[in-house]
């Protein structure tokens, strides 16, 4: 287990004075709606990160020609806290976060931010809002960390003033409804040389209209493919898919248009342990349908920090619909679901380290 060394982080606290722990249901918790009593605050000032702050939650100030708002410089990552049953809070993978938030930063011509500045400032707020991760069955803490361009200014080049911000709150469990998905072939979400590998905000606004129109015809979500030929599968909503086929994890391999997912990876590597057989590649819409046709197709979901894993019940494809086994009877999805919960939740050992203990006790 790796340890937080907050102390190497010069980080200025501001403590609230009126704490809304008390107020807050944590048997009502609606996902995104809820925030912490605190918000971790930092400075690009063109040279270099500053200002590192812990603030109470609350409204900030910025102008209104800021290049974030009005050409999309602007991305986010989200990770997750978990309380254990002795009290030790962690976080789960946040190195792999903190290489992917500068994935993005380079790709949206934003500056690196320093993995240890990254990892520490969630260690500290979580650390100070450790009242706030739930202690409740299959609760956790949501870590929303966010950099955004602050040059008040309308030209169309890179800023060279940033915010970073990271916001927490308490969510609950999500209800692993079963999806009936669509395959896309209007809408797209990502092309090759485009920024699909990077969580840019602006990448989900694109995705909005599609999932309106998804929602519309019945569907929960919808399976991306490419925007070459809509032939292959890419990712569902914005989670990873993965397939059990022919006793074979089928998994579409990480390029441009597919973001590289820290849920996708966990799978992959327990699934690796298993001995189950893992092949990342690209994978057709054809041979996924055929699947469900003759019921090789034996597991299908989303992997995704948010859901963990969301069981596809059908997919549909140009008005057909095709229907998978009972998500109770799936052997590789459940047994995941369950381990990953006892390895976040320190209930076995982290035998891998992804576990990164917040704070002493
Ligand atoms: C965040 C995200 C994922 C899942 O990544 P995790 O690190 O597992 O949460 C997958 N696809 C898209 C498009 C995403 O935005």
């Amino acid at each position: 287990m790796l340890k937080a060394m907050t102390e190497t982080l010069d980080i200025r606290i501001t403590k609230t004075n009126h704490s809304r722990l008390h107020e807050t249901d944590f048997n009502n918790l609606q996902f995104g709606k809820t925030f912490s009593d605190h918000m971790f605050v930092a400075d690009y000032d063109g040279d270099e990160w500053k200002n590192f702050q812990i603030v109470p939650y609350g409204e900030i100030g910025f102008s209104p020609a800021i290049s974030g708002l009005h050409y999309g410089q602007a991305f986010f990552e989200g990770l997750k806290a978990y309380k254990h049953a002795d009290g030790q809070v962690s976080v789960f993978r946040p190195d792999k976060n903190a290489r992917r938030f500068n994935k993005s930063a380079e790709r949206l011509c934003m500056p690196e931010l320093p993995e240890e500045i990254f990892v520490q400032s969630i260690a500290a707020l979580v650390d100070l809002d450790r009242d706030w991760v739930p202690a409740q069955a299959h609760h956790a803490m949501y870590i929303r960390p966010v950099m955004f361009a602050t040059d008040p200014f309308l030209g169309v080049q890179p800023s060279k003033t940033y915010k970073f911000f990271v916001l927490v709150g308490p969510v609950g469990p999500y209800f692993a409804k079963v999806l009936r998905v669509k395959v896309e072939t209007h809408f797209t979400r990502a092309a090759e040389g485009g920024m699909g590998y990077a969580k840019a905000a602006g990448n989900y606004g694109g995705a909005m209209l599609a999932s309106r129109r998804a929602a519309e015809e019945g569907f929960d979500q919808m399976i991306w493919t490419d925007a070459k030929d809509h032939q292959y599968v890419e990712e569902m909503g914005a989670a990873n898919v993965m397939f059990m086929l022919d006793g074979k994890l089928i998994t579409p391999s990480t390029r441009d248009t597919i973001l590289d997912g820290v849920t996708r990876d966990t799978v992959l590597t327990l699934a690796r342990e298993w001995g189950v057989p893992v092949e990342e590649r690209r994978v057709s819409v054809a041979e996924i349908l055929e699947g469900a046709k003759t019921g090789k197709l034996t597991d299908a979901f989303g992997a995704g920090t948010a859901a963990t894993i969301a069981p596809v019940g059908s997919i549909s494809h140009n008005g057909e619909e095709y229907f998978l086994c009972d998500p109770k009877e799936r052997e590789f999805s459940q047994k995941v679901l369950k381990t990953l919960d006892a390895i976040r939740y320190g209930n076995i050992p982290d035998t891998h380290g992804w576990n990164y203990i917040v704070g002493g006790l």
